[in-house]
């Protein structure tokens, strides 16, 4: 699915393929709580990395948690967190579904994740029959995709 997103301040713009748009996977770990999750949770999308078109990208800065491989984009006057991009899956990108602006498939359900590191004030909205994991789901951002008829 080809998805459309921005930056807070329009600044950063950037498109790109979504085979895994639908924004289904909450992550409840500190660092996506800090730096895109207000709510308590981020959630990203998977894309093609060679499918990632930018405008704007002087405007970006990236971020680099120490001992982590991962670089998250983010504009350097708003602030909005963007993508995040990791050099050892070279062809993947993770857009914040926070930053699209394209419609997207809602998901059937939602999966819980990192509840081991949520903090104590977040409520987890999960229903019945939802899964919900300490750490890591059992599935992939692919396989659930694929599961739920939704690979883009
Ligand atoms: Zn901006
Ligand atoms: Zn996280």
């Amino acid at each position: 699915m080809h998805i459309e997103a921005s930056c807070h301040c329009g600044a950063v713009r950037f498109s790109c393929e979504a085979y895994a748009p639908a924004p289904y996977l909450r992550c409840h770990c500190s660092i996506c709580r800090k730096l895109g999750g207000g709510g308590g949770y981020a959630i990203n999308l998977g894309a093609r990395a060679e499918s990632l078109r930018v405008e704007g990208e002087e405007h970006l800065s990236s971020y680099v948690v120490k001992g982590n491989t991962a670089e998250r984009k983010f504009c350097r006057h708003c602030g909005s967190m963007l993508w995040a991009f990791d050099p050892t899956w070279p062809d993947l990108i993770h857009p914040f579904a926070s930053a699209v602006d394209s419609d997207l498939p809602e998901p059937p359900e939602a999966v819980h994740m990192m509840l081991g590191s949520k903090a104590n004030w977040v409520r987890v909205d999960a229903r019945d029959g939802e899964t919900v994991f300490e750490e890591y789901p059992d599935q992939s951002l692919e396989d659930w995709h694929r599961a739920h008829g939704f690979l883009g």
